[in-house]
């Protein structure tokens, strides 16, 4: 695992030396929309401890930590209306290194949606 970087612009974000469209936030989790939104919906999940990707967080972040980021995807998903009791639905990203393509090297989840996002990926 690289170490944490925390000069990244999310670990800045949290801080509070950038700003931020904060639409949640809970003791270990915060979400704010994404500055460059690919979709409609475009918010951006991420936990308050420095956690470079999703399987560094699944495996070195407390239980609490994990309980908390599991829940705020519920309480977001319905906050954004695109859960599915009264929503059309949403995809989930994490992108991890280097052939995920991930920009900022602090783990967080995309949630978009507010059309249809597509196809997955291409094809191989
Ligand atoms: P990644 O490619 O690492 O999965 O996604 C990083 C995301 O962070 C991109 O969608 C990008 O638009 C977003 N992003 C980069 N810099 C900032 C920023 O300063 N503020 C916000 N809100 N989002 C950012």
């Amino acid at each position: 695992m690289p170490a944490y970087d925390d000069t990244n612009i999310f670990a800045r974000i949290l801080r509070g030396e950038i700003p931020n469209r904060t639409v949640l936030e809970t003791e270990h989790t915060l979400a704010f929309h994404d500055i460059m939104p690919k979709a409609p919906v475009h918010v951006l999940l991420i936990p308050k401890g420095a956690y470079v990707s999703y399987d560094d967080f699944a495996a070195n972040a407390s239980d609490a930590e994990i309980l908390d980021f599991t829940r705020a995807v519920a309480r977001l998903t319905r906050e954004l209306g695109v859960d599915l009791d009264k929503g059309q639905g949403y995809r989930a990203i994490t992108n991890a290194g280097e052939h995920g393509v991930q920009e900022v090297p602090h783990f967080h989840l995309h949630i978009l949606g507010g059309r249809n996002i597509g196809r997955m990926v291409e094809p191989a």
